[in-house]
């Protein structure tokens, strides 16, 4: 994956965020998009939650730095801790991020 520059596909600049645990930006696809419930984090899979989002890459090493760093409740703006137990369930039940 480049690090640098646009991340283009088909020649069309692709909209990017940035990772809540490894501040790496990369292409909105590649990332897990996360939405506060009340006081849980929980994976929007289908994309159709509202509200303000967290971008994530589906790993358990980035929700553990996100966590680390407090990037939740700064990201939702929220003073108290929310719970991301959703959002591990997630990425242990995905075959794909076992390492
Ligand atoms: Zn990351």
């Amino acid at each position: 994956m480049r690090q640098h520059g646009k991340l283009e596909y088909g020649g069309h600049a692709v909209p990017q965020r940035t990772c809540v645990g490894c501040r790496v930006r990369t292409a909105k696809s590649e990332l897990l998009r996360l939405v506060r419930v009340e006081d849980q984090v929980v994976p929007d899979l289908r994309g159709r939650l509202s509200g303000r989002g967290a971008s994530l890459h589906p790993s358990l090493s980035c929700l553990e730095l996100a966590e680390r760093r407090r990037a939740f409740p700064r990201a939702f703006r929220v003073r108290g801790p929310l719970d991301v137990s959703p959002v591990r369930a997630h990425l242990e039940g995905e075959p794909r991020n076992v390492m």
